[in-house]
């Protein structure tokens, strides 16, 4: 035993070990980067179970990082076995969801509420506006969503919206008040309301608020600069001293008599406000600075050593966010030496950026200094990935984008979850007019608007309006076809009743529906695609439904009061709980295993670390960002997104910029970015100043042969007779041409052997293309 205390604490300096044994009093670490707060975080909770006999279902972890997570899994596993998966470590907004499953139906909403993520929650927003007749222009859908999302993350409701509102904002309490009302008939959260719904749980009763402060006897929060309000007021109700005010709350059915009140859990929290990110979505340092206010009695350790990166990289970082004021001193050093210089690169356009970066990648690689898998490439924006990947799949650099075209944004997914979500929700009616035609089975508009006519008159849920579809004026034979798809539904709930598990319903509802046969007869080689999808989503609800199940068996028995413990249920509520909280940083392939080099925004970048960092588009009107540039509290953010990015670095770090970059198709020069005149010269070592010749060129002109090689290679592929089958291409394809790279489809006119494209190629430009005679290939 004391061998595992010794071996949590190996390797720990002072100040990390102090804030793993610490007890007692709230606790919060701040530290820069790369000192060792998730690790110190981590080392925690083992040594609570192992040390201090923490049951790990007392425990609740807030982690933004599969990464993170899996590794505080793993820790505790090593000391109790399979019962750490009953430890709760989880984002904030799924932590949220398994609370609300126990106790939202005190607020009167039905246990199977769906979560609606943006895309819904933007589909919802569009009809509320277009009933108020906001002008669009005016008015964005976005804009006006945003506003709402502000308000519920400073736990504002509807009702108390009003003085809000400013200038043109008028209806804007109205459009709030209409979307809720919405949501609630659809029996459907948005992601704001995951977190404010269970603080106004915790505020409304009492009891609940009580049961788990004495369930969770340790709450412990990474990245916690980037809380905002109604988080940060929800750990205070779970973990902020008792109110002696307060009349006792009644003890709850199972739990122990109890003696007087418990003690709070112990809080340990942990950040960094110069990494404080996200204040656009409400986030505020405040959350920090006044940490010891808002928790009385508690204690502050700070860390300085920095374990991740070499000197020079966190120089740089240093020097770029000293920039920044009212910012306490810090003196984060790193003992791992110097190290290399940081490379900088100025690039023609964003395509030189993008052979750049993928010349040196190869490089890296060939010359076994460096692996795929431990290799990033940052930017400010998503749309930034499109050179780079263009670059990449012609060259053959395996490669993934996390948070673009997500798996779980494809059509097909998305059909399919909303049959499994009007399968689990009757009310969710979102859902249910998604698919109520899809595959085609002759439920057209038409329809749809008089049952819809119904529903508003009868003030029923859609999907009740279809039972009763006969009480339209729809033709017999239209009745006869709604009846057939409330019966396909009917029937799927019942398989659900029954305790078929979820992929077995998804199974069956591809079967049973016409999708997959659909599919199947099709030609369009993009059909395929999907059904290799819908595979993989089959693979994934199964994969789900095992791991349950062996939870299920090992934790059996052994927590008789376990409220919503992780996963152990295979059923189709928990699985879409389960997926509708897939967040981005879940996609981030592990490094070990997937060996491709990672795109990303900075905002993703959170937490992570890599051996080699190329951070792109150092640009002002890039990075930072345009908007930003004349606002003093903007800047300051895009200065902290850089000292993020910076830092995510260990060894290498490439700073590049574009003299000239294609922005809404006319090009754009942009000044190098002020945050690089922020970095000491003698860090930086620049392979090539505007488009002078270079050392850089010279010496990678094997690279370049190479890469024309493969490129010809690729253009003979394309225009092999073999390749010229017949493509079908829709707007918003993704196509890869042979000179102009990848393009993606705007428009379509004629067909067969007369079709032609219109191609957005981005900096190349648009082009008319013939769609069976061009050297192209769908991607
Ligand atoms: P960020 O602010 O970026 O989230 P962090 O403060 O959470 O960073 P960690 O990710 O915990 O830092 O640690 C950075 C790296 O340093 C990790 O690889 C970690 O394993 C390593 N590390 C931290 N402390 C030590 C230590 N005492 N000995 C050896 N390695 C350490
Ligand atoms: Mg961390």
């Amino acid at each position: 035993r004391r061998s595992r205390a010794k071996e949590l604490l190996e390797g720990s300096n002072e100040p990390q070990r102090e804030a793993v044994l610490h007890e007692g009093s709230p606790l919060l670490v701040v530290a820069g980067a790369g000192s060792g707060k998730t690790r110190v975080l981590t080392r925690r909770i083992a040594y609570l179970v192992s040390e201090r006999d923490a049951h790990p279902g007392s425990i609740l972890a807030i982690t933004f990082t599969n990464k993170a997570a899996a590794e505080m899994r793993h820790r505790v596993a090593d000391i109790i076995g399979n019962r750490a998966r009953i430890m709760w470590v989880s984002t904030f907004h799924s932590a949220c969801v398994r609370i609300l499953r126990a106790e939202l139906h005190r607020f009167g909403y039905a246990r199977e509420f769906s979560i609606y993520d943006d895309a819904d929650s933007k589909r919802l927003m569009q009809l509320v506006c277009s009933d108020l007749g906001l002008d669009p222009k005016r008015h964005p859908v976005r804009k006006v969503l945003n506003w709402v999302s502000n308000c519920k993350n400073d736990l504002v409701d509807h009702e108390s919206a009003g003085s809000r509102a400013g200038l043109g904002e008028e209806s804007y309490p109205e459009a709030y008040a209409q979307y809720q009302l919405r949501l609630r008939k659809a029996s459907a959260l948005d992601f704001d309301d995951l977190i404010m719904l269970t603080v106004h749980l915790f505020q409304a009763f009492a009891e609940v608020r009580e049961h788990y402060r004495r369930r969770f006897r340790h709450v412990l929060v990474d990245e916690y600069q980037d809380t905002n309000h109604a988080q940060y007021v929800l750990i205070r109700e779970l973990c902020g001293p008792s109110d002696a005010g307060a009349a006792a709350p009644a003890p709850t059915d199972q739990e122990a008599p109890q003696e007087g009140a418990i003690d709070p859990p112990e809080l340990m929290v942990v950040g960094d406000s110069d990494q404080s990110i996200y204040a656009f979505r409400g986030a505020t340092i405040r959350n920090i600075l006044d940490f010891s206010t808002d928790f009385p009695g508690a204690r502050t350790i700070m860390l300085e050593q920095n374990y991740r990166s070499t000197q020079t990289v966190l120089s740089a970082a240093n020097a770029v966010i000293s920039h920044n004021d009212g910012r306490p001193a810090k003196n984060l050093w790193s003992a791992a030496g110097d190290g290399d210089r940081i490379v900088g690169y100025v690039a023609d356009s964003e395509h030189d950026e993008a052979q750049f970066v993928a010349s040196e990648v190869r490089e890296l690689v060939e010359q076994g200094r460096g692996t795929y898998g431990e290799t990033a490439v940052f930017y400010r924006t998503n749309a930034q990935s499109r050179a780079f990947e263009e670059v990449f799949i012609r060259t053959g650099v395996p490669y993934r984008v996390v948070g673009g075209v997500r798996f779980y944004e494809r059509k097909e997914i998305r059909d399919v979850i909303a049959y499994l979500r009007a399968i689990a929700n009757p009310a969710d009616d979102v859902s249910v007019r998604r698919i109520l035609n899809v595959p085609k089975r002759g439920i057209g508009d038409k329809s749809e608007g008089a049952i819809d006519a119904l529903a508003q008159k009868a003030g029923i849920p859609f999907s009740e309006a279809l039972r009763r579809a006969s009480e339209t004026a729809l033709a017999p034979g239209s009745v006869k076809k709604i009846t057939g798809f409330v019966d396909l539904i009917d029937e799927h709930r019942q398989l659900v009743a029954d305790g078929a598990p979820a992929h077995d319903v998804l199974a069956s509802i591809l079967d049973r529906s016409g999708y997959h046969a659909e599919l199947q007869g099709s030609k369009d080689p993009q059909d395929e695609t999907r059904m290799e999808n819908l595979a993989e989503f089959l693979a994934v609800a199964e994969e789900f439904a095992t791991q349950a199940s062996t939870v299920d068996l090992d934790g059996a028995g052994a927590e008789p009061n376990l409220v919503g413990a992780p996963e152990p249920d295979p059923s189709l509520p928990a699985f879409l709980e389960r997926i509708a909280l897939v967040a981005d940083s879940d996609q981030i392939p592990d490094a070990e295993s997937g060996g491709v080099v990672t795109l990303m925004t900075l905002h993703t970048a959170k937490g992570l670390e890599f051996d080699t960092v190329f951070l792109t588009g150092c640009e002002d009107g890039i990075l930072p960002h345009q908007r930003t540039l004349t606002d003093p509290g903007e800047l300051a953010e895009e200065r902290r997104l850089t000292y993020v990015g910076i830092t995510r670095a260990r060894k290498r770090l490439y700073l590049s910029r574009a003299v000239s970059r294609s922005a809404w198709g006319a090009p754009q020069h942009n000044p190098p970015s002020r945050f690089l005149g922020e970095i000491p010269d003698r860090l930086m070592d620049w392979r090539r100043l505007g488009s002078a010749v270079t050392s850089w060129q010279n010496s990678s002109a094997t690279a370049r042969y190479r890469e024309r090689n493969r490129i010809e290679g690729f253009a003979s592929r394309v225009d092999s007779p073999r390749a010229k089958k017949s493509i079908e291409l829709a707007v918003g394809d993704k196509i890869l041409h042979t000179s102009f790279g990848l393009g993606t489809v705007k428009k379509i006119t004629g067909s067969g052997s007369n079709a032609k494209a219109e191609v957005d190629f981005g900096s190349m430009g648009a082009k008319l293309l013939a769609v069976q005679f061009a050297p192209i290939e769908k991607l």
